[in-house]
């Protein structure tokens, strides 16, 4: 799942799935484009067991892109 485009409530569902003995995998950016942690993503990584975290390639310079590329203008 990707926890972006959920609410609060979806911290406590992470952990009754595996209290339940599911496996659950999250996909979630973890900073915004300011670099500001993304929701509840500190959360959910507080709660991992495992974390593996990748960067995606920076269009302009090459580098690994550690923050969202922010397209639109709205401050949301
Ligand atoms: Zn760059």
């Amino acid at each position: 799942m990707k926890h972006n485009f959920f609410d609060k409530d979806i911290v406590q569902l992470i952990l009754d799935l595996a209290n339940e003995g599911k496996r659950v995998i999250v996909s979630t950016l973890d900073r915004d484009f300011i670099g500001k942690p993304f929701r509840f993503a500190g959360d959910i990584l507080a709660i991992a067991d495992n974390i593996d975290k990748k960067a995606a390639i920076c269009f302009v310079c090459g580098n690994a892109a550690t923050i969202t590329f922010r397209k639109g203008t709205s401050t949301n």
